[in-house]
């Protein structure tokens, strides 16, 4: 069993919270698909999916063993597998997960499958590329993808899909809102020729944000249902979800002259106090928040990093704050936080929360 004293708590109430903030911003009939890839965002994806489990009509992963796990934890919700490869089908089936199609050679390769099986009107999902050039048929494809499903019963497009490349954006309007023009297009043809309806969907988090009105018939909400929305106005109506603690191992007093950790990159230039936290980079925190660019929290008062960040380790100036051996250390609490490491680090809190390493124990916050 993991007994590690570093914790990420998954706060159970903070997700919900901002589940309902995005559900409010939506017309009742519309469906939410809960995205928990990458262990939903770095924290638990089976802990996330019980959260909200009642509550959704879908989840999605990237990869086809991502919903394996979810399945082997009891989830009976439909998973949409957003990346199958060709080597997953068969475990695609197994565990009932469903794959998003995205070129003749996964949807032959599917077909394929359902007819060896053989299966019945099995849930398979198209995903069209309307812009971001990253996964997906295009428009062109439509006519021969709809032979291609009418001649089969073994499947049913159960939705349509794309994503939007800069919903985040606002000066990429007109790009947005061409992409979703093309995607609208393409609906309509597959409506007019393919006798049944799928489920429409293309927004994302900052595309429920902006672009409502393409809520279609479902959203797929990812770094939202986390606590973030894009821009610093957005994010500060939501809730934190991921809470990154640990506790002080040992207190050390560095004599003028001294130095701290490898390459002996602190030098006291004074009596100096030093904690040392059993977190490195190993866990997710980055070696740029070494030599005081990254900070963290002790009894309400920050501390920040001196010398370089260690595989398991850092070491944090505590000559100013009242603490003891044991002490709780948050490495951070809040979406300000998070986005401040984010900065330090040039790159985008989903990376952050995503880099919490899986040495770090998961705990649950009811
Ligand atoms: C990851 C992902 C999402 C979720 O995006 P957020 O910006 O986190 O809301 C939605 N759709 C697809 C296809 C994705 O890959």
């Amino acid at each position: 069993m993991n007994n590690h004293v570093t914790i990420l708590e998954i706060d159970k109430k903070a997700i919900l919270y901002n589940f309902q903030y995005f559900k409010k911003k939506l017309e009742s009939t519309t469906k939410v698909l809960v995205v928990v890839k990458a262990f939903g965002y770095g924290s638990d994806a089976v802990e996330v999916a019980k959260i909200v489990e009642e509550q959704v009509d879908y989840f999605a992963v990237a990869y086809s063993y991502e919903g394996v796990v979810l399945r082997e934890a009891g989830i009976k919700t439909p998973i949409l597998v957003l990346h199958p490869q060709l080597q997953n089908m068969e475990q695609i089936v197994r565990y009932h997960l469903e794959p998003g199609l995205y070129s003749f050679k996964t949807l032959n390769a599917f077909l394929k499958l359902a007819d060896e099986k053989p299966l019945m009107n099995y849930p398979i999902h198209i995903k069209f590329n309307t812009g971001l050039n990253r996964l997906g048929f295009s428009h062109s494809d439509v006519p021969s993808i709809l032979i291609e499903l009418k001649k089969s019963n073994n499947v049913v497009a159960k939705s349509i899909f794309t994503h939007l490349a800069a919903s985040e954006d606002l000066h990429e309007y007109e790009f947005t809102v061409g992409q979703i023009n093309n995607f609208a297009f393409i609906v309509k043809k597959i409506y007019d020729h393919l006798g049944y309806k799928p489920i429409i969907h293309a927004l994302n988090t900052s595309g429920i944000i902006n672009y409502s009105k393409a809520q279609f018939d479902m959203v797929r909400l990812g770094i939202g249902l986390y606590g973030f929305g894009n821009t610093p106005k957005e994010t500060q109506n939501l809730k934190n979800t991921h809470n990154l603690k640990s506790i002080i191992s040992q207190i050390r007093t560095i004599q003028p002259g001294e130095t701290v950790g490898y390459n002996r990159a602190f030098v006291a230039s004074k009596l100096t106090k030093s904690a040392t936290i059993p977190i490195g980079h190993a866990d997710g925190i980055s070696r740029r928040l070494g030599n005081k660019n990254g900070f963290v929290t002790i009894n309400n008062n920050i501390a920040p990093i001196i010398g370089n960040v260690c595989m398991d380790m850092i070491i944090v100036d505590v000559t100013k704050i009242d603490c003891n051996e044991g002490d709780e250390v948050i490495i951070f609490n809040n979406q300000k936080h998070i986005e401040f490491i984010a900065s330090k680090c040039e790159t985008i809190p989903y990376e952050i929360l995503t880099s919490i390493s899986q040495r770090v124990k998961r705990l649950v916050k009811n």
